[in-house]
């Protein structure tokens, strides 16, 4: 089975893809994940994938298809696969279509998590990580007793590059769904909708319900 997740930055697809990938055993493939790997390791496309995601915008299609491609031509994906943050648009969609296609296989399901706008800005740009345990906070949701200092050791706060608001913006202006990513999996008859601002049980109960469905 073929599942592509679909959503906004902060809807929730990595920490959901997460859960389905360990009870469904699905291979969970994140394109965020392959470029953040790459660029802790600085390879090269590590290094120009950087330069697009420090702005909050996507990396280029011939690039992030390619890498994409290349993946799922692995042994471990000839049965099925997860995609997390693939595609973000028409073309990435058909790349993968026609790369499925000759394997003679199709994307089964294409689930959608909404969540509304003010709620992912309060999501993303409030996120604080402690530099020497990775504790993670939030500013309203689960902020630190003394601003910018860690509970448990005392550490120093800090953002990661892409949650500081003015890229958090960014993120959410140019990386939502658009219409015509939407309206293809919707023409292809495997398009469900989940409400992104329930629990994460709740959310992870109603993904499994359509991918068992
Ligand atoms: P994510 O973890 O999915 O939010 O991705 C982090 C960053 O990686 C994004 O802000 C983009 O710069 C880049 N990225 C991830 N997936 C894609 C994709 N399918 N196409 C283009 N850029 C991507």
């Amino acid at each position: 089975m073929f599942i592509v997740l679909l959503g906004p930055p902060g809807a929730g697809k990595g920490t959901q893809a997460q859960r389905i990938a360990a009870a469904t055993k699905l291979l969970h493939v994140s394109t965020g994940d392959m470029f953040r790997e790459n660029v802790k390791a600085e390879t090269e496309l590590g290094k120009l994938a950087k330069t697009y995601m420090d702005k909050g915008e996507l990396v280029p299609d011939e690039v992030t298809i390619r890498m994409l491609l290349e993946r799922i031509s692995r042994p471990d994906a000839a049965q099925g696969a997860m995609f997390d943050g693939f595609p973000r648009n028409v073309v990435q969609a058909v790349a993968l279509d026609q790369a499925l296609a000759a394997k003679g296989a199709r994307i089964d399901r294409a689930l959608l998590i909404s969540v509304r706008d003010e709620e992912l800005f309060s999501r993303l740009g409030g996120r604080w990580i402690c530099r020497s345990c990775g504790t993670l906070y939030h500013e309203t949701n689960d902020p630190p007793k003394k601003p910018g200092v860690c509970d448990k050791d005392g550490g120093e706060l800090y953002q990661r590059d892409d949650d500081r608001p003015e890229v958090v913006k960014s993120r959410l202006e140019k990386q939502k769904p658009p219409l015509d990513l939407i309206g293809h999996y919707r023409t292809a008859g495997v398009l469900s909708e989940i409400n992104g601002e329930q629990s994460l049980d709740a959310v992870t109960a109603a993904l499994l319900t359509v991918i068992e469905g």
